[in-house]
């Protein structure tokens, strides 16, 4: 059995731990933050997120989605809140049942990192910063956050599962010639705020929704919580005339959120504290190759591919990476580097794919799911998959609801909507000319 060194405990760390350990594997994950099950969560950055299929596939392969699922809400289709405070609910897919979960950060840590630590092999260090590779020993230096000591510690082989800013793919850079990286930020960020439960405890909006206040060019969302609070993102832009630049005094920004977000105003009340008090984070994608150094280092999760938050996937993408390494790792034992090239050959494409539909779920969020004609075309792909089951399936069902590969995925909804449109076209056209002739 072979030793890992795994940097990062965040979402996939601990979990990719919890596959490493039932495999028999030796693991040592070092993280450089205090260990959340102690309370020490540190919010403000995406405090709940959305959990589907994919990711619930990865979590019963080690018999904990349950256990994750218990701390979780339902949220089964969007809620678009107009200027007007008019509502439309738009459900995510024909089926009543298929539905995406609201589920918090720290919960889920805390459930992942429980799950590897019943096995006996894998030990987790907190406050251990990764400072460096030496990617052919292989072995990370570390330095202790709360002592300032410097260690370093060796294994077989070291896994970056340490975020988008990730320390072993930095290593990865300065060392191999042949380290192709690229980062692309959006224009826009993006700054939580509270929307708490109603003063008699209850949801203070429709609670199994994911909730968009479409306004073209930003937007905001809320996403419900266990506690009957919202957890609100405002994606605005970082610079212009109205953005986070701009708009800044208490005045400024109350007025900005009345005219825009009129009805979640009054259930907002720690909004100016919210908006002043929480960092504005930014939005960047990720790609980098290889994402493997011989069988000794190899990235995971957002270390290895960055996506912005606008499918939901980031996080779901992460843990389908840890089955697809577990399984790469059992068909390739006893060749680790054939191992990680087959991991980064089934991935790389699929992450691409994934940070390209992510950009462009952005723009449909923001502008388009306010148009009618949106909602009309929600309502032909639900129509086309309850008429073609199996045959017809809408780009989101896909992404979300199934396992399908995103570059498939993305493929095959370019095919159906060619199909649909030209067939839409014959069809428009040869209704005008049939009255024109009747004329
Ligand atoms: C606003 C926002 C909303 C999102 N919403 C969703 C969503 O709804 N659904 C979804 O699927 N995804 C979502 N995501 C994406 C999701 O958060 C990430 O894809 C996911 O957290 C990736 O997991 P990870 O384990 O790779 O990285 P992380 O969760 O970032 O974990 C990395 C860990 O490594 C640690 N670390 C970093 N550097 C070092 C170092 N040098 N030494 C030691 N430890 C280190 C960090 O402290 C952290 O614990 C969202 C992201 C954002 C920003």
């Amino acid at each position: 059995m072979a030793k890992f060194v795994l940097i990062g405990s965040g979402l996939a760390g601990g979990l990719l731990a919890g596959y490493l350990g039932r495999r028999g594997d030796e693991v040592e994950l070092y993280e450089r933050r205090a260990d959340p099950r102690a309370g020490n969560f540190v919010g403000g950055r995406s405090i709940n997120l959305a959990l589907s299929t994919r990711g619930i596939h990865a979590l019963e392969q080690l018999g904990i989605a349950d256990q994750v699922l218990e701390h979780s809400i339902p949220m089964r289709g969007r809620m678009i809140h107009e200027k007007s405070g008019d509502l439309h609910f738009a459900p995510y897919d024909v089926d009543p049942k298929k539905c995406i979960h609201s589920i918090g950060r720290g919960a889920l840590n805390t459930v992942v990192i429980d799950a590897a630590l019943r096995h006996p092999s894998v030990r987790v260090r907190f406050n251990q910063r990764c400072t460096g590779v030496s990617l052919d020993t292989p072995a990370v230096h570390l330095l202790n956050a709360q002592t300032q000591e410097t260690h370093r510690a060796s294994g077989d082989a070291i896994i970056g599962v340490d975020g988008a800013f990730s320390a072993v793919r930095q290593s990865l850079r300065e060392k191999l010639a042949e380290f192709d990286y690229d980062e692309s930020y959006l224009a826009h960020g993006y700054k939580e705020l509270t929307m708490p439960p109603a003063p008699d405890g209850s949801w203070p909006m429709e609670k199994n929704a994911l909730h968009i206040w479409p306004r073209k060019s930003f937007m905001m969302i809320a996403l419900p919580n266990p506690d009957a609070s919202f957890t609100c993102t405002l994606f605005w832009e970082f610079k212009g005339r109205r953005s986070f630049a701009s708009i800044k005094t208490d005045d400024a920004i109350r007025r900005f959120f009345e005219e825009e977000f009129t009805d979640a105003v009054p259930l907002m009340p720690t909004l100016l504290d919210d908006f002043h008090g929480n960092p504005t984070g930014s939005l960047v994608t990720i790609r980098c190759a290889p994402w493997y150094y011989r069988g000794k280092v190899a990235l995971v999760g957002d270390a290895a591919h960055a996506v912005v938050p606008f499918y939901g996937q980031g996080m779901n993408a992460a843990f389908e990476d840890c089955v697809v390494l577990d399984e790469c790792l059992e068909r390739f034992a006893s060749d680790r580097q054939h191992a990680f090239a087959e991991y980064y050959r089934r991935r790389k494409a699929n992450a691409d794919a994934l940070a390209n539909l992510a950009v462009q779920n952005f723009i449909e969020m923001r502008d388009k799911t306010a148009s009618r004609l949106f909602r009309a075309k929600k309502k032909l792909d639900h129509f086309l998959e309850a008429t073609l089951p199996g045959t017809y399936l809408p780009l989101y069902t896909m992404v979300t609801f199934t396992r399908i590969p995103y570059a498939h995925a993305e493929r095959r909804a370019r095919l159906q909507d060619l199909v649909v449109y030209t067939i839409l076209i014959v069809a428009l056209a040869g209704t005008f000319a049939l009255l024109a002739w009747a004329m």
